[in-house]
């Protein structure tokens, strides 16, 4: 009987550890394990008092408590077993059945106290003995019941379980079946104590050990290995002389090594790295991107190699891990390739190009650059006329153009926009006989396809290379906007007052119809007078009073309008002053003058410059002979067939048509004959060369002579000495208009001097 007391009080001792170290852990099962422990603890001290009482009355209280305590312990157990085995889903409901024979059970031992029907004591030969009734039976059947749950659970784990998990079942298993198998010999030769509980209780330290502290290593390699095998890395364990004792199948792959090869890992690393035995043994640790190329395909691996210690720093061997980025490298070059390269022509974008110019201005400060640009006139309308696919056509062409001309190591460019490129050239490499004719092979798509596209370049010569790029490339397209509305390729510099050029145009443009509403656009009569020396009329010329500019002729602002096609407006305006000047002279009795305005050969563009003119005369009710119309003969430059129905148009409606500038330009005397008109204004250049020059003397007596014969009377320009109009006056000119004898004047001064005078 010692050697239980004592075995009994090791075991109380060791489940008190065990269940102070359960209610620490915070694994979810520690409470149910707590509650077993507790639970054993109890028979284990009541069986001990069992084996040292002779007294009834105690004895009796042990065999309860001893009774009432295994119940509790097979309880928990049994739910032990069923969540351990991962039957939780069943736990709920085994565990209220169970309950419910618990309490039963716990009510019928307490109530023996009374009725006597679970078992009795009495003292034979000094010493307790126990005899078993009819409840006591049905005790030990429920018990058994009990723990066939947790058996039942633990068999059917062992068979479905993997192997590796296997062994902590099968031990608690093993010492549950081999506990009650001891339990029923209890049963059967009816000891007064309960050895059997020694069984419960090294069950109970394995139920903690396998389920709170154990971990087996058997399931820790087997994990490793098989993490090992099947991550997409290489990894490579080398021992301390550097022979290779493991190598996963994607280091094997990577490495070229056979399946079963793992001897020649080193010497299959180092032939990756490039690096030879001696120098890999000097450092500790390592990461190189290396890059293997087979079968014509180029493979990026990175490579990181450690060294491994003990905990007492000594060197047990060394791992590698490499890491296949070609995938990974391919997708970022692409990726970088997409953001740094416009998607139709394959150059560079705008940011991209902006940047490695940056950086070229950077690397050469000695060196002089251009910034270039350029620009498809109207690439709207080659869109709209040949389609979108034909458009693309033409900016590939382009930047395929640029690619093949840009020969310099210093030259870049791309695409900074639809139809605009930019690049940077070397100021010793640039010619512009280049880039003309790059421009003019352009439009030649194909050989039955040239379509009719102009382009500009502008160019900026770097001054400042600290300047941002999208500065330099904004002075490039300041040059171009000043030769935007040429027919011609050009190449056009950003000089500084191209900039300023620009601004005003934009002011003019902005500013127009304000003025012609606030009354800033006036027009000013210059007084034509006859041989005699009579005012016979005015030329009217427009002048525009700016708030800020002050004074403005008309060269000032004419030339922007007729670029942006705004001429007509004020030219529209200034006839209709003349219109309004004419009715009231007629009111006024002054119906001998007449004026003369200015028709723009882009008016003829825009509008129908018969009904507008027509129109206004009739709202005027003028005599259309006292409204004279200046053309030059620049109109005749294209369409003539047109504009001579034009003028024949106008003319056939009553308006003296004035041929002006006549000889300053594209005149020829075949033209003379070929225009209709009704006076002929000789252009102020030739007075300017008549000094000097007995040539133009003679050109102009010729000119004034066929005239003459043609009938159309002469009025010459310019007129600033007597001389001029003695000469004039003696080859026969009719009219004279000039300084010598007024200057153009405003409407109050013009009336002053003519209309008072008379
Ligand atoms: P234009 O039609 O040849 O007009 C004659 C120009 O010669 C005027 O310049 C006039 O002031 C200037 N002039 C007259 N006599 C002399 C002289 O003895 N010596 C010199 N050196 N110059 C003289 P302005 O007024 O500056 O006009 C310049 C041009 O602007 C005009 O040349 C005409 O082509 C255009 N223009 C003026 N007003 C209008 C207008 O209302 N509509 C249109 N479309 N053009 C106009
Ligand atoms: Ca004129
Ligand atoms: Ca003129």
């Amino acid at each position: 009987m010692i050697w239980f007391v004592i075995t009994a009080a090791i075991l109380a001792i060791v489940t008190v550890f065990c269940l102070v170290r359960a209610q620490r852990s915070d694994k979810e099962i520690a409470p149910i394990v707590a509650q077993i422990l507790f639970w054993l603890l109890i028979p284990l001290v009541s069986n001990t008092v069992l084996a040292l009482s002779n007294n009834p009355d105690v004895c009796r209280f042990c065999y309860t408590v001893y009774f009432i305590s295994t119940t509790f312990m097979l309880f928990y157990f049994a739910q032990f077993a069923v969540k351990f085995c991962n039957y939780d889903k069943q736990l709920p409901l085994i565990r209220k059945i169970m309950a419910g024979v618990v309490a039963l059970d716990v009510i019928n031992l307490i109530l023996n106290y009374g009725l006597h029907h679970v078992f009795q004591l009495s003292v034979v030969d000094g010493a307790v003995t126990f005899e078993s009734l009819w409840y006591h039976k049905i005790h030990l059947v429920l018990s058994f019941l009990l723990f066939g749950v947790s058996l039942g659970a633990f068999i059917i784990k062992c068979i479905r379980t993997s192997k590796l998990y296997r062994d902590k079942y099968i031990v608690i298993l093993f010492a549950s079946v081999v506990t009650s198998a001891w339990e029923l010999f209890h049963v059967f030769t009816n000891e007064n104590v309960d050895q059997a509980i020694v069984g419960f209780s090294i069950c109970g330290i394995f139920i903690y050990l396998y389920s709170l502290e154990y971990v087996p290593s058997v399931l820790m390699d087997e994990m490793k290995k098989t993490v090992l095998a099947t991550v997409s890395d290489g990894i490579l364990f080398f021992d301390e002389n550097r022979e290779c004792i493991y190598a996963n199948s994607a280091a094997k792959l990577m490495l070229g090594m056979g399946i079963n090869e793992t001897a020649n890992g080193f010497e299959k690393l180092l032939s990756l790295t490039g690096e030879d035995r001696e120098e890999s043994a000097h450092y500790e640790s390592k990461s190189l991107t290396c890059t293997k190329i087979e079968d014509g395909e180029e493979y990026i691996y990175d490579v990181e190699l450690h060294k491994l210690h003990d905990l007492q720093g000594k060197r047990i061997g060394s791992f590698a891990k490499i890491t296949d980025n070609t995938e990974r490298t391919k997708r970022e070059n692409l990726n970088r390739y997409l953001a740094t390269h416009d998607k139709l022509t394959g150059i560079y974008n705008t940011d991209r190009l902006y940047d490695s110019i940056r950086e070229v201005l950077q690397n050469n400060p000695d060196k002089e650059f251009y910034v270039v640009a350029s620009d498809i006139k109207e690439f709207k309308l080659v869109n709209d006329r040949y389609g979108r696919e034909f458009a693309d056509k033409l900016l590939i062409r382009i930047a395929n153009l640029l690619k093949d001309k840009a020969a310099s190591s210093t030259t870049r460019y791309g695409r900074i926009g639809s139809d605009k490129f930019g690049c940077l050239i070397e100021k010793s490499v640039f010619s512009e006989d280049t880039f003309i004719s790059a421009m003019k092979e352009v439009p030649n798509i194909d050989r039955n396809l040239v379509i009719p596209i102009i382009m500009h370049v502008g160019a900026y010569e770097v001054e400042d290379k600290n300047m941002p790029v999208s500065a330099m490339f904004d002075r490039a397209f300041i040059a171009i906007a000043g030769v935007k509305h040429e027919a011609e390729a050009k190449v056009a510099y950003y000089e500084d007052d191209s900039r300023d050029a620009l601004l005003w145009d934009q002011k003019v443009t902005e500013q127009l119809d304000n003025a012609i509403l606030t009354g800033q656009i006036v027009p000013y009569l210059q007084a034509q007078v006859s041989r005699e020396g009579k005012v016979v009329g005015a030329e009217v010329l427009v002048r525009w009073i700016h708030p800020e500019e002050g004074f403005m002729p008309p060269g000032r602002f004419l030339s922007v309008l007729e670029k942006n096609g705004m001429i007509g407006k004020i030219d529209q305006y200034i006839w209709e002053c003349a219109c309004r000047i004419l009715r009231r002279w007629s009111y006024e009795g002054r119906d001998d003058l007449y004026l003369s305005v200015n028709i723009s050969p882009k008016d003829f563009y825009m509008m129908d410059v018969p009904s507008i003119i027509i129109a206004l005369a009739d709202k005027y009710e003028l005599d259309r002979k006292r409204l004279r119309l200046e053309i030059t003969e620049t109109i005749m430059m294209d369409d003539i067939d047109e504009k001579l129905k034009t003028i024949d148009r106008l003319r056939e409606a009553g308006f003296i048509v004035e041929m002006d500038d006549f000889g300053s330009g594209y005149s020829s005397l075949n033209m003379l004959k070929d225009m209709p008109v009704d006076v002929l204004k000789l252009d102020m250049i030739f007075l300017n060369d008549t000094a000097h020059n007995e040539r133009t003397k003679k050109i102009m007596s010729l000119i004034i002579d066929l005239a003459k014969s043609l009938d159309v009377p002469v009025i010459a320009e310019g007129v600033e000495t007597v001389e001029q109009v003695d000469f004039l006056a003696k080859m026969g000119c009719d009219f004279f208009q000039g300084y010598y004898f007024a200057r153009p004047v405003s409407l109050d001064e013009y009336e002053k001097k003519n209309l008072a005078a008379s």
